[in-house]
């Protein structure tokens, strides 16, 4: 019999303030999964993208994107390439992250099987899904987000 997965109060505490249709698909998703996962990121707030942004850029770079000057560590390891440091869909809520359990970054078949139970809880829910991982360029393989 296959294992059942519940999402933990860290996990719960992640998918506060996310979009409601995309809260119900992933606690629909940890039901049918067949690789427990963890959700490492939800909403995103705007001092997040900063810090984010001012990885591996100068204060001007930073004040070039209304990024203030403090939040710029050009020698750190860029992280984001998004021309608008605001743009991503973790702001509004409409993204989330997802993360095999225990915590595994590099096993691409834990992922697949989390995508897996994403989209069949979606398609169950009738809510249309974006997986990072199906994208041509850059693949997110942790990132789930709402169409449209
Ligand atoms: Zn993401």
């Amino acid at each position: 019999m296959r294992k059942k997965y519940i999402l933990s109060k860290l996990s719960l505490s992640r998918l506060v303030g996310l979009h409601v249709e995309l809260e119900s698909v992933v606690k629909r998703a940890i039901e049918i999964t067949e690789q427990d996962f963890v959700v490492v990121e939800g909403v995103r707030t705007k001092e997040q993208c900063y810090i984010n942004y001012g990885k591996g850029r100068t204060a001007e770079q930073c004040k070039a994107k209304g990024v203030p000057a403090q939040y710029a560590q050009p020698k750190v390891a860029k992280v984001t390439w998004l021309n608008n440091p605001l743009s991503s869909r973790h702001v509004t809520g409409h993204a989330v992250d997802l993360v095999p359990y225990p915590v595994d970054w590099n096993d691409l078949n834990k992922f697949k099987k989390i995508s897996v139970a994403m989209k069949q809880a979606a398609k169950d829910l009738g809510v249309a899904l974006d997986w990072g991982g199906d994208w041509r360029s850059s693949k997110d393989y942790p990132h789930f987000e709402l169409k449209g």
